[in-house]
């Protein structure tokens, strides 16, 4: 999709600077390749927005070099160059103002939270560990309680490998084939229960995930929890023997 966008304006942009520039004089190739560099900068910068990506540089020095390189191939096949340094200098100029305008771009995108778009203030951020995007503290992104953001909340984005029974299987043993979830009382037959390391209750993987490994009855905390989960302050109650004390009866 990246790619794509960047190869049509690629081609946009060299028709464009081609037709600007097949009869113009020296003044007209620099001063468009200045605007090109700026350009390709705040499109590249559009086009990660849309795709909600972490905003990178790279593709606009690419997209400002190649056109304006495309452009001088144009002329020169037409016999509109006239001297051996504006077009070298206007490719210059055009990837220096995409590098230049990018470093202006960049700091205010990444310093502002995925969610609310309003910029981060000194260290108060976090990565939700379900999206992995940078979330601001204020309530209304992040929900502390439950470890993650608010669109994931809404969105029900699952944290563990759903399909990987391996993982399941390491974690909490085999399903569990009688009783009902402890959380959301759905059955053995609806729902893939896995039992509790330390109450032996079972609840279901939806169920595990949504609270974050951790038992809805005892509070204990399945082992090996995804590292994402130990970078953000889970907000459950501070037992930390109990839980070891949990871990180590599990493992005998
Ligand atoms: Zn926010
Ligand atoms: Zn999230
Ligand atoms: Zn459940
Ligand atoms: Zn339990």
């Amino acid at each position: 999709m990246r790619s794509l966008s960047s190869v049509g304006a690629v081609v946009l942009l060299s028709g464009v600077s081609f037709a600007l520039t097949n009869s113009a004089g020296t003044a007209m190739v620099l001063g468009w390749s200045c605007a090109l560099g700026v350009l390709a900068a705040l499109f590249m910068r559009g086009v990660d927005e849309y795709l909600q990506e972490e905003y990178s540089g790279a593709g606009s020095l690419v997209i400002a070099g190649s056109v304006s390189v495309i452009a001088w191939a144009l002329r020169a096949v037409i016999g509109s160059v006239h001297d051996p340094w504006t077009d070298p200098l206007g490719v210059v100029l055009a990837t220096g103002l995409a590098w230049g305008a990018d470093t202006v771009l960049r700091p205010g995108k990444s310093r502002s939270c995925f969610i609310c778009k309003n910029p981060i203030e000194g260290g108060a951020s976090l990565t939700c560990p379900r999206c992995r995007q940078t979330i601001c503290a204020r309530p209304e992104c992040w929900i502390g309680r439950h470890a993650r953001c608010h669109r994931c909340d809404t969105q029900d984005v699952v944290l563990f490998p759903v399909s990987d029974e391996r993982w399941w299987r390491a974690r909490l043993g085999p399903r569990v084939t009688t009783g009902a979830c402890t959380s959301c009382f759905k059955e053995a037959h609806e729902r893939d229960l896995r039992a509790c390391g330390q109450c032996s209750w079972p609840m279901c993987k939806r169920c595990w995930d949504y609270h974050n490994g951790r038992c809805a009855r005892c509070e204990w905390v399945m082992p090996r929890l995804p590292e994402a989960l130990g970078a953000v302050s889970v907000d459950r109650p501070a037992q930390p023997s109990k839980r070891a004390a949990g871990a180590a009866r599990r493992h005998h």
